[in-house]
């Protein structure tokens, strides 16, 4: 499904072909591999390729990690003991040695031509490889004096050179601004130093993707200028200047990756003109007990607009935690099924997807069509029924996309908790149909801006408004001295004829010690609760297993079910009424919003209990934060405002963790502009056939060709 147009191919055809650019050709040395510099043979190249670096481009578009100027490197004679200072200076001696308390202690003396200074590790003799004599360092620190020596304990530090080589120290004295770059072993920064500015030579030949008219209006530095700079700074100002035009250069690349994306979909992929809802929509309609919302209404309109139009609908459907989405996608089935076509859902877990399966079942009891689970182990006739087209609509977990997995004419692709999903396995979900419609669902609320960077290219739809007479969540943050009173509310609960769920901490990469915390929670609650029905359910039972548990609990068989983060996403129990999670300062803010929606749904108000003990500041603000929001969007900005950045509310970032430079939370405004300015050109030149804009689109793809693979796929 790649279109051959604009297939990734490092040749820059689109660019050397426009008329009247002879000088493209010439940048094309830009794209060489790293080896055609001077100075690079292939053990370098092997070393600088772990660094991510292939070619002269590669190699010009890794950027310092910091620099070092002139007014924060201090020279050893004028430190002082006390202060926080950097010094530069060559290695001179390296002493490995053992203290009277049996630890060893490295000792590595430096000298600028001023003093001289050591930096002193306990017990970390391995820095010793790195220090070797001779090579330049910059150490940071605080500055002791000891044994007559002025000593920093644990310095930060940087290689800058190696042994042998040009001296740092006197340029630094000098005034320039020096670049320290991400290293590995074997590439220091003095030697990326010497063959960036051996790079930049190719660069008066490069093109700049950003169209003029654009640079113009962000005011933002050409290429050239902007590289140049960006390792070499004149002026602070100057850096400054080169920073804010890679980060625009980012965004914008990336905004325009998704405008086209979306443009040439909306072109090219001519999807199913589904014919609009008939009597099997209307038949489920009126079997509900209840009136959609006007949210749940305006969304399935705009999902059945996009379905009876003939391309192809590509929807994020997002919504609070039973807001009523599942519903919708129902009815989108619906629709499907009564074209003549087969709908598929897919969800993160099995069960997830085996309890789909049975409300689902449930909610169609009355409505003559086949719905079936797939799983790994399902029967191969159920296979062939699906490919003869007997089943109308397949639920299931990652088990859809193998490869035996054939649909007769699948129209409708559901992919729920979307976010819980890789780009590849959603797009191959795809691929089973002929272009089918796309509906992506997510409880993980976002704020909108966001939501524009991160799905730039979905239509979105916000289940804005929860089903009528909701009572709502009480949260409490609790300490283990409260833990009596706390239990003594379970008690109250169940014996009223509710349910309870109790969550034990979550363990990072180790399903077999959740499984033991699991089992010790049981044991514990058995003891303070004998006559309570209690079960468990963790990520090391067999699914059969857990879907059972599921099923007894919410036939009310169970009264409080021990579990693991497992049952976080989508259970549906309105039953239960209170929630108690062990360890909460463990568990991301998402995850605490999703598992409080568990305890949210019947007409009887939620308890949700959190015992935290949260040492850090961060896990302090996120305990607040849980307890004073209680709706998703508030809980995503205070999420991003207490991470600033990193994975936000706990989601892949998909598109955006390709950005390696912009920091979402900080460039809302300058990331909305972008994405206006680059719908602009894209609308303006759908095929992108001015030469600027071929330019443009082809960075686009080179630059995330590699990265995301799924931009150019229809
Ligand atoms: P989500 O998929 O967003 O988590 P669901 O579709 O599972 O939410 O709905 C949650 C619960 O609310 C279900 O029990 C469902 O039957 C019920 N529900 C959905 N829409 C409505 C509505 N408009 N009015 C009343 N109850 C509703
Ligand atoms: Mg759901």
């Amino acid at each position: 499904m790649v279109d051959n147009n604009i297939k990734l191919t490092g040749n820059h055809s689109a660019r050397s072909s426009a008329p009247g650019e002879t000088k493209a050709r010439q940048d094309a040395s830009v794209y060489a591999p790293v080896t055609s510099l001077y100075g690079v043979g292939s053990a370098l190249a092997a070393k600088l390729k772990s660094l991510g670096i292939e070619t002269v481009i590669d190699l010009l578009y890794h950027f310092p990690r910091k620099y070092l100027d002139r007014s924060n490197v201090s020279t050893i004679s004028s430190v002082k003991t006390g202060q926080d200072v950097t010094v530069v200076g060559r290695v001179c001696n390296v002493d490995l040695r053992e203290t009277r308390t049996r630890k060893n202690m490295l000792v590595v003396d430096i000298y600028d031509g001023t003093g001289y200074l050591s930096g002193v590790w306990f017990n970390q003799p391995y820095h010793a490889e790195r220090l070797k004599e001779g090579t330049e360092v910059a150490f940071s620190g605080k500055v002791n004096f000891t044994y007559g020596r002025l000593r920093i304990v644990n310095p930060d530090y940087d290689i800058i050179g190696s042994p042998g080589g040009s001296s740092v120290a006197e340029q630094v004295h000098t005034g320039r601004i020096v670049p320290v770059y991400p290293c590995t072993s074997g590439v220091t920064s003095a030697m990326l130093r010497r063959l960036i500015s051996r790079a930049l030579a190719y660069v008066p030949g490069l093109l700049d993707p950003i169209p003029e008219r654009v640079r113009d209006g962000f005011k933002i530095l050409p290429i050239e200028k902007a590289l140049k700079q960006i390792h070499f700074p004149e002026s602070p100002d100057d850096l400054k200047q080169a920073w804010r035009r890679m980060i625009f250069e980012e965004i914008f690349l990336l905004q325009v990756g998704l405008a086209y994306k979306k443009r040439f979909r909306q072109r090219n992929a001519k999807g199913i003109a589904h014919k609009p809802p008939g009597a099997l929509v209307a038949r489920f309609l009126n079997s509900l007990p209840f009136e959609l919302t006007s949210a749940q209404k305006r969304c399935l309109d705009e999902i059945v607009k996009d379905m009876t139009s003939d391309y192809q609908m590509n929807r994020l459907l997002q919504g609070e935690v039973a807001s009523g989405k599942t519903v919708i996608a129902v009815l989108a089935l619906l629709l499907t099924v009564e074209n003549g076509y087969q709908g598929a859902i897919m969800a993160p877990t099995e069960v997830l997807a085996s309890q789909h399966t049975e409300r689902i079942g449930k909610m169609l009891s009355e409505i003559p069509i086949r719905v079936e689970m797939l799983s790994k182990g399902s029967p191969p006739a159920l296979l062939g029924d699906i490919a003869k087209g007997d089943v109308d609509i397949v639920i299931g977990t990652h088990a859809l996309i193998q490869e035996k997995v054939k649909f007769k004419n699948l129209a409708l692709v559901v992919v729920d908790e979307q976010h819980r999903f890789g780009i590849r396995q959603r797009f191959i979900l795809a691929t089973k149909g002929k272009a089918p419609d796309v509906l992506h669902m997510s409880a993980t609320p976002i704020p909108r801006t966001l939501a524009l960077t991160l799905y730039g290219d979905l239509d979105i739809s916000t289940v804005d408004e929860l089903p009528p007479g909701r009572k709502g969540v009480i949260t409490v943050v609790a300490d283990e001295s409260q833990r009596i009173g706390v239990f003594a509310r379970i008690r109250n609960e169940i014996s009223r004829g509710r349910q309870a769920f109790v969550i034990c901490p979550l363990i990072e990469d180790s399903e077999s010690l959740e499984a033991k915390a699991v089992a010790a929670e049981v044991e514990n609650l058995r003891k303070f609760f004998p006559d309570f029905r209690i079960a468990h359910l963790h990520g090391q039972m067999k699914s059969e297993e857990k879907a059972n548990i599921m099923k007894r609990f919410e036939a009310g068989e169970i009264d409080v079910l021990v579990s693991t983060i497992l049952v976080e996403v989508g259970i549906d129990v309105p039953n239960a009424t209170i929630m108690i999670v062990e360890n909460a300062e463990r568990f991301g803010l998402a995850q605490l919003h999703q598992l409080r929606g568990r305890v949210g749904r019947g007409v009887e108000r939620g308890i949700f209990i959190l015992f935290a003990e949260p040492a850090s500041d961060e896990a302090k603000a996120r305990t607040e934060a849980i307890r004073k929001y209680s709706d998703g969007f508030s809980l995503a900005e205070a999420d991003l405002m207490i991470r600033g950045e990193g994975t936000l509310f706990g989601m892949r970032q998909s598109g955006v963790s390709d950005m390696r430079l912009v920091k979402t939370s900080r460039n809302i405004n300058l990331i909305r502009k972008a994405r206006e300015a680059a719908f602009e050109i894209v609308d303006s030149d759908p095929l992108m056939k001015e030469p600027p804009n071929q330019l443009l689109l082809e960075e686009v793809k080179r630059r995330f060709a590699r990265k995301i693979d799924w931009l150019f796929v229809a």
